[in-house]
């Protein structure tokens, strides 16, 4: 028992009644503080790289937000997306989205299904040839863009949006980076890339393929014909197996590996491959490896690694003689811990591949000819948090190739003089070179990462060469720094503009209409955590999951077609359904019924929009927070009202 008194106590001693529910409910608790509405940024949106409003076109989906006048909700929720990220149907099907570790609905009983919408949305763009925002006035400023990944890609999409010619200038034949060259077709179908990668250039993006910036042209004739140059290199160069061995010449890298299969030289590999790695990388090699399978007697020319290093390629028709491949994959980390995306790791070893945890190479085996013919391993022990070899656990696993897929770097050749001396190009909060003006990056080349981490930083490269191009200073960034939804914006799409400010002095807002009475837009400062929504709102629900073709170890040799099925339209509607809308109204009325006082009242139907749904009469509110209490989204907040 404790000598101190408790400092903070419901009830003092001798309270041991309490008034009758009348006048608890509708006079008690009185206090100077009226709701106002707080917009504030879902966590969906805080922690997707992009910045999406995801809980926006979630809510044109689910018919909360209407479109404008005839337009189809997919089209105004394609908008809406691609406000931030102009690939949602690539994005819906291969972004491990971290938007839902994020989302509040976890608390509930799963998160909203948020990928599997955007890939709804994404694919309907597409089937409905949906274009993006035609360029409304040109600027007369050029810019060069190295690259034609995603980074480069969504840098000249919001570059073309704030009419700034664009130039993007690729050392391959074809666009998309790793898009096309990384990521297999399983998973990025070709005519879904080349789909929103069409839509980009539609809006007028100058195209100079097959001309290696270093070789064709370097970096400083691009300085004096462009006004700005964005960089977006990528992460071109695979590490080599850092062991013993590992020069073999059949031990090559993931990232050539998937090059060669993805342009088609590959047709097929050899019969026990090991890959070496816990990322996505190794696991799309050693999926590609079962689907390739090998063929029996094949000449030392077409083994693999020779068209993996370019010396020559397959012919497609030996693609008939395909036998299946023994593969394994074999990573540092524990299974549970595998950088790679859980649903990549599950299909993966669905579909035959031996997924190994905890084992460290230690050599490669060689034969007399110098090639590999197996791999020595040692288990680690995680459990002080630190790898540990165990010792004696040694042993050795046989193996005709060996592909490491342990890392990436950039290949800085003709950009040396940006290199940070980790072969990567550091940038500032601006995604601008340090000391280099008209200089900006983004993507792989800062540091490997995701498709969608790309995208954001080269909208905010955008931003910074927009500034830099007007010779505006260079704004600090927003905290919570996503696309944010514009109220404003939406009154003026709806006609309900507020009218001129007179800048002079006027007691209370409610009647003015140049304010937005009772508003605060706080959504560029805060994420609106769990705790402050009334999750007792929501009911069960499970989540509406998109269907899998089945591969099985059985069906996987030469089974191209997309792994994943998208859903219906139903489905889509659905699971946007789902969505806690957290931040912002979701229009369920829970105030308006609850308030004892008749306080709050909705806005006139001919004047509500989006956001702007329900009001307070301050002169009927008492600040019982009732309506706070019962508000689902956490967008009330007890304010101070008149
Ligand atoms: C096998 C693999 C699987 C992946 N899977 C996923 C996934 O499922 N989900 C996900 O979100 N991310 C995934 N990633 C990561 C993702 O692909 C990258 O984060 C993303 O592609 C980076 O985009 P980027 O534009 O920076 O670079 P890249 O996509 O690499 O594009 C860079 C472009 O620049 C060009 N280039 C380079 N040097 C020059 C030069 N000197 N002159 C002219 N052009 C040049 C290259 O040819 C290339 O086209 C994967 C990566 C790999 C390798
Ligand atoms: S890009 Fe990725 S993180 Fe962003 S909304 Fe889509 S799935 Fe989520
Ligand atoms: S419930 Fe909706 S708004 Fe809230 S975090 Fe999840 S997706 Fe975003």
């Amino acid at each position: 028992m404790t000598d101190k008194l408790l400092t903070k106590r419901r009830f003092k001693d001798g309270d041991n009644s309490h008034r009758p529910w009348q006048e608890e409910i509708f006079t008690a608790d009185a206090s100077h503080k009226c709701p106002t509405y707080v917009h504030r940024t879902p966590p969906c949106q805080g922690s997707c790289p992009s910045g999406e409003d995801i809980r926006g076109w979630l809510n044109i989906a689910r018919g909360i937000e209407k479109a404008p006048g005839d337009m189809a909700w997919q089209e105004y929720a394609f908008s809406r997306v691609t406000d931030a990220n102009p690939f949602p149907a690539i994005m819906g099907r291969v972004c491990p989205a971290p938007c839902e570790d994020g989302c509040n609905r976890n608390e509930v009983e799963d998160h909203v299904g948020i990928n599997a919408v955007e890939q709804f949305i994404g694919d309907y763009a597409l089937e409905h040839k949906l274009g993006l925002p035609a360029v409304v006035a040109e600027s007369g400023k050029k810019v060069a863009i190295v690259g034609s990944g995603v980074a480069g890609l969504a840098c000249a999409y919001h570059l073309r949006r704030k009419g700034h010619a664009c130039t993007v200038i690729e050392a391959h034949e074809e666009l998309g980076g790793m898009m096309r060259y990384g990521i297999p077709g399983y998973r990025v179908p070709r005519e879904v890339l080349d789909g929103e990668i069409g839509r980009i250039l539609d809006l007028g993006v100058e195209v100079r393929n097959n001309t290696k910036v270093g070789v064709d042209v370097t970096l400083e004739e691009l300085q004096s014909e462009f006004d700005a140059v964005f960089i977006g290199l990528g992460a071109q160069s695979g590490s080599a197996l850092p062991v013993p061995g590992g020069d073999a010449p059949n031990c090559i890298t993931g990232v050539g590996f998937l090059q060669a299969f993805n342009d088609g030289r590959l047709q097929h590999t050899s019969a026990r491959v090991l890959v070496v790695g816990g990322g996505d990388t190794s696991m799309d090699v050693a999926a590609v490896a079962r689907r390739l399978g090998h063929i029996k007697n094949k000449r030392k020319n077409d083994r693999p690694e020779n068209i993996v290093l370019g010396h020559t390629a397959h012919d497609a028709a030996t693609a008939a003689h395909r036998q299946g491949a023994d593969v394994t994959l074999i990573s540092w980390e524990a299974l549970d811990d595998m950088p790679a995306t859980k649903m990549e790791v599950l299909h993966t070893s669905r579909e035959g591949v031996k997924i190994m945890g905890s084992l460290l190479p230690v050599n490669v085996i060689l034969d007399d000819e110098g090639r590999a013919t197996g791999i020595r391993v040692i288990d680690v022990d995680w459990s002080s948090g630190k790898s540990e070899k165990i010792a004696g656990t040694e042993r050795d696993i046989e193996c005709d190739l060996i592909v490491a897929a342990i890392g990436q770097a950039g290949d800085l050749s003709g950009f040396e003089s940006l290199d940070n001396g980790r072969g990567l190009i550091d940038a500032d909060g601006f995604y601008r070179v340090k000391g280099h003006p008209d200089l900006f990056v983004g993507g792989d080349i800062t540091k490997p990462h995701l498709l969608t981490t790309a995208i954001g930083q080269a909208s905010i490269a955008a931003a910074g060469i927009n500034l830099f191009l007007s010779d505006a200073d260079m704004k600090k960034r927003p905290k919570v720094d996503v696309h944010h939804f514009s109220l404003l914006e939406k009154l003026q799409e709806t006609d309900h503009a507020p009218g001129a400010y007179e800048h002079k002095q006027v007691r209370g807002t409610d009647g003015a209409d140049f304010a937005i009475h009772n508003y605060e837009d706080r959504s560029g400062v805060e994420v609106v955590p769990s705790d402050e929504l009334f999750l007792g709102h929501f009911k069960y629900e499970d989540r509406n999951i998109r269907a899998e073709h089945d591969i099985t170890p059985d069906s996987v040799l030469g089974s191209f077609g997309e792994r994943i099925q998208g859903l219906s339209e139903e489905q889509a509607k659905k699971e946007a359904d789902r969505c806690m809308s957290c931040g912002m109204c979701f229009e369920c009325d829970n105030c308006v019924i609850f308030c004892p006082q008749d306080a709050i009242f909705r806005v006139k139907k001919t004047e509500s929009t989006m956001g702007r749904y329900v009001d307070t009469d301050y002169t009927k509110c008492i600040g019982c927070h009732i309506c706070e209490d019962v508000c689902p989204s956490g967008y009330i907040r007890m304010g101070l009202g008149e």
